[in-house]
């Protein structure tokens, strides 16, 4: 699967905008390789994700019931951006009644748009490009890095709109011309007149501060102001992470951002138990194993924020095929910098895939004398040392503080990032039981749930957190950390954690230099499916691959 991944990446192609009448298209045609739609709708388990909101007042559960409406226009945006066709394609084959039409429907409403996120990003319904566009919907189809570069260079004073997470770029005659998403996208204004709304029915001084200046960056496409306040956000109730965040839409240069909405309850108890993280994460910094020349003074440690949250409503890019199970933000440097990140973990979204997705794969994979190490709180608080780690380690390239490891690292930030963390998650555990914080007993459980959640991810597809899974799987197993007897999966205890901070030593360092063409050879040489890893993958095919997660809003 992934090495198409780079074939993925390649292609770039004319795509048909001519406005034919869109209907199912006999032609398109799958590779059939992969599995046809039924089998692939069957692998997002249809599941009810529902938040507690009992202990809300009145006012409140009103505000939450505004939000998500507010959160239904981020969502609307989000199908504007994925790609060309994907809003006329979701209008047309609602109208359908045969099977075939019916089913086209209802992958499409999981991949946002007509191409498979998991499926190498191959098109299955409608008429057009057969993959998935890199440049999505945020540059003209037929626009070439080649292209785009050389007009930067000869237009700089274009650059950083051009550029900027928060435009899309069009052709202007022989011109490129950067539009900013709330001259682009219509429903920007009525998504600002909700979160305002909204604040009507706040009575949370912090709350209501943050909710009036998040409608006032959506409306200017300047969050840093918004970011900070909702930093400042401590003993809330309710939280909301709306507007564009994340950049893993945009397959051409990991710049622009895709719009999206997380409307959120604290589970008060269960984020009581973290502020042991919280308290430590100055030490996990100083004790990265790469050079010491890199580590920085601190990684903002006390003002990082964790928390335990269960989802009330999803929409956009964190609801599109593999619904996200935590969230480390804001990504603006200039805010985690002063103010650290906030880390929120999604307990009730976590607790399905477990239940549905990572027991059943250690039943097929693991040796059974691991079985009954495959433990929920072990597979949660692995997710909330992922997100911690995305706090280490440097957001700037060391020897130059104006430019970002994200930008030095281009397209394959995302891949590099999300291995860093899950790494990191990893090897913190060692600090753990060093600390005496966790036995030996709960360190294994730790190691086992990790391994069948590894295989979890790598079926993700072509993405960031799928890629970032293989090259540790890959990494561990050529390294003996991970065994394979009479078929079935094991570790050794005794190299193991060697094993992981070697790899966690690698990535740092290659994004403490920035160096792009080091991250390349990371991804080509542990970025691949083996014929093994492929026939395992395999016999997990009953196994559903992600959710199909519907809310109450
Ligand atoms: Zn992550």
């Amino acid at each position: 699967m992934l090495r198409s991944l780079l074939i993925f990446i390649a292609c770039t192609g004319l795509f048909l905008s001519c406005g034919k009448k869109l209907e199912t298209n006999p032609n398109t045609k799958m590779n059939n390789q992969n599995p046809p739609l039924e089998e692939r709708i069957a692998a997002y388990s249809p599941c009810k994700i529902n938040a507690d909101l009992s202990h809300l007042s009145a006012r409140q559960k009103k505000m939450v019931s505004i939000l998500a409406e507010a959160g239904h226009l981020a969502d609307k945006i989000f199908w504007k951006q994925t790609s060309p066709d994907a809003l006329k394609l979701k209008d047309s084959l609602s109208l359908l009644t045969d099977e075939k039409g019916k089913n086209q429907y209802k992958y499409l409403l999981i991949n946002y748009g007509p191409y498979d996120r998991i499926f190498e990003g191959e098109r299955f319904a409608g008429i057009g490009q057969e993959k998935k566009p890199e440049n999505a919907n945020y540059y003209p189809q037929d626009l070439s890095k080649e292209e785009f570069e050389k007009y930067i260079k000869s237009h700089p004073e274009q650059k950083a709109d051009l550029e900027s997470q928060y435009t899309i770029v069009v052709r202007d005659g022989v011109k490129l011309k950067a539009i900013p998403f709330h001259e682009a996208y219509p429903e920007v204004s009525k998504l600002a007149d909700k979160l305002e709304e909204a604040a009507n029915y706040c009575d949370d001084k912090a709350f209501k501060n943050y909710l009036i200046l998040r409608a006032k960056a959506i409306r200017t496409d300047d969050y840093y102001e918004s970011d900070m306040a909702w930093m400042d956000l401590k003993d809330n109730d309710i939280d909301i992470v709306i507007g564009p965040i994340e950049n893993y839409e945009d397959g051409l240069y990991n710049y622009k951002t895709a719009y999206e909405c997380s409307l959120l309850i604290k589970d008060i108890e269960a984020s009581k138990e973290l502020q042991f993280f919280n308290a430590h994460i100055d030490d996990f910094e100083q004790k990265l194993p790469y050079e010491k020349k890199y580590i920085r003074k601190s990684a903002g440690g006390s003002n990082n924020i964790l928390a335990i949250m269960n989802v009330a409503y999803f929409g956009g890019d964190c609801n599109k095929a593999v619904k996200t199970i935590a969230s480390s933000l804001p990504n603006d440097p200039r805010v985690t910098d002063v103010k650290g990140g906030k880390k929120q973990m999604f307990k009730n979204m976590m607790e399905a895939k477990f239940d549905k997705i990572v027991v059943p794969i250690a039943k097929k994979l693991l040796d059974t004398s691991l079985l009954p190490f495959v433990d929920k709180t072990a597979f949660t608080s692995f997710v909330t040392l992922h997100e911690v780690s995305h706090t280490l380690g440097r957001g700037f390239v060391f020897g130059n503080d104006t430019l970002s490891v994200r930008k030095s690292m281009k397209e394959l930030y995302s891949a590099i990032e999300e291995t860093k963390a899950d790494i990191l998650g990893m090897y913190n555990h060692k600090h753990l039981l060093e600390m005496k914080v966790k036995d030996e007993d709960y360190i294994k459980r730790a190691c086992v749930t990790y391994l069948a959640g590894l295989y979890r991810s790598i079926r993700f597809g072509a993405e960031a957190h799928g890629m970032a899974n293989l090259i540790q799987l890959n990494f561990l197993r050529v390294q003996g950390a991970i065994k394979k007897k009479d078929g079935k999966l094991s570790i050794d205890e005794k190299i193991f954690f060697d094993k992981v901070g070697d790899l966690a030593r690698m990535v740092l360092t290659v994004e403490a230099d920035g160096d792009y063409n080091a991250a390349k050879k990371i991804i080509e040489q542990y970025g691949r499916v083996t014929d093994e890893l492929s026939a395992e993958i395999e016999s997990l095919k009953d196994i559903p691959r992600d959710l199909d997660t519907k809310y109450n809003y």
